[in-house]
């Protein structure tokens, strides 16, 4: 595996690539990696002929200042994991490399970027898009992946491909689980052995609410998951919608398509995960 920092170095690999006709995989994260991270790269390895993978804590994305300075970093075991996980190329640029003049720019994504997460957290969409057009115009990708973990952010980035006309395909890929059911996150290192135990009842009541949701209706759903969140001493709750899957605009019918999404502090961490409601 090559590890670059430097834009002209990865240039020069990249010309080469497609020089010789090869089709370029791209996974971006912010490292901190684990075994969702490496489906990812699998996922690339079997649809593409190279894999890049980049690791930037994008500072433009975190609307709180401490949550971007207690961000996990392991630089040196995500270079293994990468190694193992058959990644051609890793990318971990300092952030002059990213941003050499601050990014003025503001998308509009419309009501994407004001529901759920984009209301939670203002500015963090519009972070995310200047990242990862600058990383695309970098990368020259033919094909990135991306986790359903984040399931507003994959909706976020095919916007931002349609709206810059970029040629490259966006693949969303499942979200890989812990045994106990959590969703595999960076973060879930940040949590202490007791909040860890509690963060297991996100998934869980997750479970129950869809339950209730396909029994009885969309407030008991959403009842019940105040409740149970509540509940629990640790645990605050930010957000819990269903939603249409194709547009996340709240759901009025039970035929539609529905997903539900929910973000959740347990102590000061804040997790995210969602259920398709079939
Ligand atoms: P992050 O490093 O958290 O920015 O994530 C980088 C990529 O990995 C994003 O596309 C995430 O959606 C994806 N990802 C994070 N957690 C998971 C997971 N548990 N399963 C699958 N993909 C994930």
């Amino acid at each position: 595996m090559r590890i670059i920092s430097l834009k002209t170095d990865l240039d020069q690999v990249i010309s080469e690539y497609r020089k010789s006709g090869k089709r370029i995989g791209f996974v971006p994260t912010m490292g901190a990696l684990h075994q969702g991270h490496v489906s990812l790269v699998e996922a690339s390895r079997k649809q593409a002929d190279v894999t890049v993978c980049s690791i930037f804590v994008n500072p433009t994305q975190f609307n709180d200042k401490n949550d971007l300075l207690r961000y996990p970093r392991t630089p040196e075991q995500d270079i293994l994991m990468l190694e193992q996980a058959g990644c051609d190329v890793l990318f971990m640029p300092p952030v002059e490399e990213v941003y050499p003049v601050p990014d003025t720019r503001v998308f509009d994504f419309g009501y994407l970027d004001k529901i759920l997460d984009g209301a939670a957290r203002p500015g963090h969409f519009n972070g995310v898009g200047q990242v990862v057009s600058i990383l695309f115009s970098m990368v020259k990708p033919d094909v990135a992946f991306f986790g359903q973990k984040d399931y507003q952010q994959v909706m976020i980035i095919r916007e931002l491909v349609r709206q810059l006309n970029l040629p490259v395909e966006i693949v969303p890929c499942p979200i890989l689980r812990e045994p106990d059911g959590l969703a595999m996150s960076s973060r879930n290192t940040l949590l202490s052995a007791e909040e860890r135990k509690v963060a297991a009842h996100v998934p869980e009541f997750m479970q129950k609410a869809a339950q209730i949701y396909h029994e009885q209706d969309i407030d008991q759903a959403r009842s019940y998951i105040q409740e149970a969140v509540s509940s629990q001493a640790l645990m605050r709750l930010d957000y819990y919608m269903i939603c249409d899957r194709n547009t996340l605009r709240e759901i009025e019918h039970k035929n539609q398509p529905a997903i539900s999404l929910i973000a959740v502090f347990v102590g000061k961490i804040r997790l995210i995960d969602n259920l398709f409601l079939d």
